[in-house]
């Protein structure tokens, strides 16, 4: 008995090293698939003409990360801490910047209130008026049929921004 409990613990503790292996190559993956998709931001910068600070990669990278149509405010707040002497108005120059390379996109869905996103693909947008929240909605390029006479013009670029109630709030 005692010496099949020894085995056991010998079992799990073999078990346990092979863990650790595992998260240890786990993190290590992510670390490289990370630095991968960092250099691939920076390449997209680069072909933009525009000069990829470490500043620039990290607001570029936040911003086409996040799902949350951040504004200016949200982006410094999260990057503050790790880039040092970051000020609003750098970050809303440097989102600017890439929103005038067609790299990210500014929404002006009321005129207080500007925020950025970082999927480009033609989709509509709607603004939660209790919550804030904005919602992402996939389109069908061919929805413009819908619009009577659109098609004697030639459309160079399509939002649709759309304003009520999200359903968590509807329900509360
Ligand atoms: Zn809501
Ligand atoms: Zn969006």
């Amino acid at each position: 008995m005692i010496y099949l409990k020894k085995r056991l613990k010998k079992v799990r503790k073999n078990l346990e090293d092979i863990m650790k292996w595992f998260y240890i190559c786990n993190d290590f993956k992510n670390e490289v698939q990370m630095m991968i998709k960092r250099n691939e931001l920076k390449n997209e910068l680069i072909a933009a003409g525009i000069r990829p600070s470490v500043q620039r990669v990290a607001i570029f990278e936040y911003v086409r990360k996040s799902k949350a149509h951040p504004t200016a405010e949200v982006v410094h707040a999260a990057l503050r801490d790790e880039l040092g002497s970051l000020s609003l108005t750098t970050v809303y120059n440097t989102l600017k910047l890439f929103v005038d390379a067609g790299l990210i996109l500014m929404l002006n869905i009321d005129d207080t209130f500007r925020c950025f996103d970082g999927n480009i693909a033609t989709h509509a947008h709607l603004k939660c008026e209790e919550c804030g929240k904005i919602y992402d909605f996939q389109i069908d390029a061919d929805c413009l049929r819908a619009i009577k006479g659109i098609e004697n013009y030639k459309i160079t670029d399509m939002q649709i921004y759309l304003k009520g109630i999200c359903p968590a709030c509807k329900n509360n």
